[in-house]
């Protein structure tokens, strides 16, 4: 059987290739994705914005790690028949290093991530193992099935802090990371609005989660005053902006904890940010990383995410340019229109 593949050759260079599938094995299925969200580390790649070393150790690679698949057959048990809709957990660890002999698979420094060191979703048809799919629950919309991934990591860094209700929280960066670990903050660990802030620069990104977190857009000098005058009050602060900004906001971020409080970065930046190591010292701050999330994360996220409430939340995350994809053309426009920053939420695509 043949699939079309669409590969980032180099950036901006997307390009088309038919190619034989291999038949099946025992723990094999053949799958045809059904939605993809274009991440932000996709649309990363896609605009060469990455370190050129690792440009060059991964490209050629099939982008899109984010989504929902039809199952076309499989070989072997399963816990799901053909025509069967499944979610994709797009990483293989490696299985034997220390970090994978202790539990922590996600942050496996061997594994293969789709659309990064392993091959992604841009293509027909895929073979991929049984063992990492998930069956859709039966009342969960296709569309917020396919935001399991990002959801399921900032579900595992909520998992990996202890949390208390009193606690006050900001996030910084209203894009869809930002946006999604605040569903989760407010839906799974109970933080009213009270406690819940967020800070951004794009007022229609913000106003999707002004009906639970304060909000500060940080462009208008009032309401970046505003946030200014809460420093030294925050029990946690997340970091989800990244790149460039992070010189900026992880500084800023120091000056909003109170002492004993916790940074938790989940932007990503290619260059070194300077630190205001005093802050972390005197204070006695914490600074955590968190990247990636656990096979069990998405069984637990796809679980929690069936609830109504947290379903009509996350289905603000959608773009409304659904995009169908028939052929390279309408991939490249998709990722030109991913790349507009002022963009709101995941762009989905159709396959
Ligand atoms: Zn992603
Ligand atoms: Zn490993």
């Amino acid at each position: 059987m043949k699939t079309i593949e669409y590969y980032l050759k180099s950036p901006k260079n997307l390009i088309k290739e038919e190619k034989e599938l291999q038949p099946l094995v025992a723990g094999q299925a053949l799958l045809k994705p059904v939605i993809t969200g274009i991440c932000g580390s996709d649309v990363h790649y896609y605009l060469g914005h990455k370190d050129p070393k690792k440009l060059q150790e991964r490209l050629p690679v099939i982008l899109l790690h984010e989504g929902v698949a039809e199952v076309i057959d499989f070989k072997g048990q399963a816990p799901f028949k053909q025509g069967d809709k499944v979610v994709v957990i797009p990483f293989l660890a490696c299985g034997r290093c220390s970090a994978c002999l202790s539990g922590l698979e996600n942050l496996c420094p061997k594994s293969k991530y789709m659309g990064a060191t392993g091959n992604g979703l841009a293509r027909e048809l895929l073979v991929y193992p049984v063992n990492k799919l998930v069956k859709l629950p039966p009342t969960l919309d296709e569309e917020v099935a396919a935001l399991t991934e990002p959801l399921s990591i900032t579900y595992r860094c909520f998992k990996d802090l202890k949390l208390k209700p009193s606690n006050k929280i900001l996030i910084m960066g209203e894009g869809p990371m930002g946006y999604l670990l605040a569903v989760v903050l407010s839906q799974f660990g109970k933080i009213i609005k009270d406690k819940l802030y967020l800070s951004g620069m794009f007022e229609e990104k913000l106003k999707l989660a002004e009906s639970f977190c304060q909000t500060f857009n940080i462009i208008k000098p009032s309401e970046a005053d505003n946030l200014d005058k809460l420093q030294g009050q925050f029990d946690y602060v997340f970091e989800c902006v990244g790149g460039q900004a992070m010189k900026a906001t992880v500084n800023q971020a120091l000056n909003l904890l109170k002492p004993g409080g916790q940074l938790i970065t989940l932007g990503i930046s290619d260059e070194q940010v300077p630190l205001n190591i005093n802050k972390v010292v005197n204070n006695g701050l914490t600074i955590k990383g968190s990247s990636r999330s656990l096979d069990q994360d998405y069984l637990e996220a796809l679980n929690l995410m069936q609830d109504k409430d947290t379903q009509s939340l996350l289905k603000r995350l959608v773009n409304p340019n659904r995009i169908k994809i028939k052929n390279l053309e309408d991939l490249q426009m998709a990722f030109e229109l991913a790349s507009d920053k002022s963009q709101i939420g995941r762009i989905m695509l159709y396959w």
